[in-house]
């Protein structure tokens, strides 16, 4: 178990931005933008960091390190919220919050752990806050050209919550929920509870859709490779784990499965208290060993700030059994669109055995401009972090191309009309023969563009000269 020193880190070089600033933004220079204290990947905390939260100022670390105190404390509400923090923050941030649930693709679902993570002394530049935690002061006018699925998952879903885009993978909805909700999720068409925004596409968790599922992968000898998403598989019982990963390891043509799961950065408590759902994910690691078939983890975080001594000791047990876990990383404006940040985020996964895999440019979905970086601030950070340690850990930087056309590494468009906005891409495995377009915030480009983008047919004229 872990151990816990109880003098909680403070930072004697932090600086509170006025109130209702922005969060810091792309330009910025390799050694001044750490938003936390610990410079170093190693600093991995490990004080009692949660005491400072009025409702868990009582709570022990074993208390805390237990996943079932987790999840009975996760706060799902505004009053909740306000019942945890107390008056560490002004009744402004509440309304504010408020607001933003108004706006909001996503219902507001945070675990203790993460909420204890935030810097409350500066809640509006905190890069955990800022994912999980919509404020109405800093939403933005959505560019005109998102939508909902933007990534057109449910057109490539020859059976719902199945979606088949690439010839020898496919990805696997089994249920729609998360021990957690981003802001930024691009599956708010489907994830989550309804919002006052968006009603969600039904993915009941049912024996009968999952079977169709199966029934359908067993039937095309091209599919090797399955994602099993969501929603979020941490939320799957011990025996849904070891049920579908059996089942797709036991069809013959399915050589690698992956268990997608934001789990370990939201609540690593379960891998250190929930032997039964780990030894679940166990076996089926030790079935595919055994059958020469590659299962792994999937993870995602966004922050070296997520990933702490609780962090270190779960990734240490799945090490021990043998686990191979990856993670997939959103770029967020205010959150990790910095070289240090990104190259922090990098080197602190790696050292907790962590295989950073991918990078996401933010997809175009509504309701979270605020977070969206333009494409020319993904390509910088790529520039930054690849050099910055070993090329195996170096994720790869992509833009999941809007409309279906899969992902594109950040470097490759065909076209990129910077001053506009606009790039173009083309996927000749994916969907030989058709252009994908993708936007810049407009908020990122000069006022002239920006006035373009308010006139129709100057957009549609932009539009078409990117096309060519
Ligand atoms: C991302 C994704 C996959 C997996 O792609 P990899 O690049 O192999 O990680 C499979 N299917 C869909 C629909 C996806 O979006
Ligand atoms: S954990 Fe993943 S699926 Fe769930 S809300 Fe976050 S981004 Fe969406």
């Amino acid at each position: 178990m872990p151990t816990y020193t109880t003098n909680p880190v403070q930072d004697p070089e932090h600086v509170d931005p006025p109130a209702g600033s922005a969060p810091a933004s792309a330009s910025t220079s390799l050694h001044t933008t750490l938003t936390h204290p610990l410079s170093s990947h190693r600093d991995l905390r490990r004080d009692e960091f949660w005491r400072t939260i009025p409702a868990y100022a009582q709570a022990g670390a074993a208390e805390f390190g237990d996943h079932k105190w987790q999840q009975r404390h996760t706060v799902t509400s505004v009053a909740q919220l306000r019942a945890t923090l107390g008056t560490l923050v002004p009744e402004s941030f509440f309304a504010d919050l408020e607001a933003g649930i108004a706006h909001a693709p996503m219902s507001l679902r945070i675990s203790p752990y993460l909420l204890a993570l935030v810097d409350w002394l500066a809640p509006l530049s905190d890069p955990i806050r800022r994912q999980f935690i919509p404020l109405h002061t800093e939403q933005q006018h959505d560019h005109p050209m998102l939508r909902f699925d933007s990534l057109n998952e449910r057109e490539d879903s020859p059976v719902a919550g199945l979606t088949h885009r690439y010839a020898d993978k496919a990805l696997f909805l089994p249920q729609p929920s998360c021990p957690v909700y981003c802001r930024f999720c691009t599956r708010s068409y489907a994830v989550g509870n309804d919002t006052e925004v968006i009603e969600k596409m039904k993915l009941p968790a049912t024996a009968a859709r999952w079977e169709e599922a199966f029934a359908y992968i067993e039937s095309k000898p091209q599919l090797e490779d399955i994602v099993i998403s969501g929603g979020d598989t941490y939320n799957l019982s011990a025996g849904h784990i070891e049920t579908i990963g059996r089942r797709l390891l036991e069809l013959p043509n399915i050589r690698r499965i992956r268990y997608a799961t934001k789990g370990l950065c939201v609540l690593p408590q379960k891998m250190l208290t929930d032997d039964a759902w780990l030894d679940a994910l166990t076996r089926v690691v030790e079935l595919g060993r055994k059958l020469h078939k590659d299962v792994a983890v999937h993870s995602h975080f966004n922050h070296a700030n997520e990933i702490t001594g609780f962090t270190e000791d779960a990734l240490g047990r799945m090490t021990e059994r043998g686990i191979h876990v990856r993670c997939q990383t959103v770029l967020q404006r205010g959150v990790n669109d910095s070289p240090a940040a990104m190259t922090l985020l990098v080197r602190r996964l790696s050292y907790v055995n962590v295989h950073p895999y991918y990078v996401y440019v933010h997809d175009m979905v509504p309701g979270v401009e605020d977070l969206r970086t333009p494409l020319h601030v993904a390509q910088k950070i790529e520039r930054h972090v690849r050099g910055a340690t070993a090329g195996f850990n170096t994720p790869a930087f992509v833009l999941d191309a809007p409309g279906g056309g899969g992902k594109r590494d950040v470097h490759t468009p065909d076209v990129y009309d910077r001053e506009n906005g606009i790039s173009v891409f083309t996927a000749p495995s994916v969907k030989p023969g058709k252009q994908f377009l993708f936007f810049d915030p407009i908020a990122s480009l000069d006022t002239e563009a920006q006035w373009r983008w308010t006139q129709p047919t100057q957009r549609r004229e932009m539009i078409d000269a990117a096309l060519g």
